[in-house]
């Protein structure tokens, strides 16, 4: 495809990539995306999943939250994919300055990747509510109903819940990645939802890459937009 041959000359000429990567990422590796119509939603429940993932629904339906948490996020035994591993191989070469993730599945960093800002948080990171403790993501899939800590108090996941605004740290970190990089590249991502999406327009660069199975809305601000399944583009970027 001639798309993909332009997209391996960009990668080539560049040793600062900045990548924001989305569910269709995760999607090669099982992980299903609740947002899109053959995703998690489940008749099983009562609510959608935006409401169920939401701020005031963890605090107000602590029990039901982790029934549907437990159930549909637990991604403990997905393995990264042909699009992580690719972008772990770019960051040890040097090309690649950082990963920008929507994903909280942890893939890219059992892909092995160092430099990756999980927007939306992680599955890997919880913490008491109360005292702060860490815990890992076993110790809460594991737990009966809700996880408590040892001091009693309830723990959260470090994901980033409808009605939660992602880490100040991250969204200027992110900025800071977008706004030096001279290649960025969007891949699996719709783009709709903000503010990751507001991250495109701190680019400044004229190689913007749109890689998604599906039209963006951003597509028209992209030089060069590939719109295939993903695993298609880099069997052909890795041949
Ligand atoms: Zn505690």
């Amino acid at each position: 495809m001639k798309e993909i041959e332009e997209l391996k000359k960009i990668i080539n000429e560049s040793n600062n990539i900045v990548v924001l990567s989305g569910a269709g990422v995760s999607t090669l590796s099982g992980i299903k995306d609740f947002r899109s119509k053959d995703g998690l939603y489940n008749i099983k429940y009562k609510y959608n999943p935006e409401t169920i993932l939401s701020h005031s629904f963890f605090f107000n339906n602590t029990e039901e939250f982790y029934e549907f948490y437990k159930d549909k996020l637990n991604c403990l035994d997905k393995e990264p994919n042909i699009v992580h591993k690719y972008f772990y191989e770019l960051e040890k070469k040097g090309k690649l300055k950082c990963i920008i993730t929507q994903n909280i599945d942890g893939l890219h960093t059992k892909a092995g990747n160092k430099n990756v800002i999980e927007f939306h948080g992680t599955i890997y990171k919880n913490h008491c509510t109360k005292c702060n403790k860490f815990y890992d993501a076993k110790y809460v899939f594991e737990s009966k109903k809700i996880p408590l800590c040892e001091c009693g108090g309830i723990i959260k996941p470090d994901v980033v819940l409808y009605e939660e605004p992602p880490n100040t740290s991250d969204i200027d970190e992110s900025i800071k990645y977008i706004q030096k990089s001279d290649v960025l590249i969007v891949i699996g991502s719709s783009l709709s939802v903000y503010p990751v999406s507001g991250l495109i327009n701190y680019y400044r660069g004229n190689k913007l890459v749109i890689i998604n199975r599906d039209k963006t809305t951003y597509d028209f601000l992209a030089n060069l937009v590939i719109n295939d399944e993903l695993d298609h583009v880099f069997n052909e970027l890795n041949s």
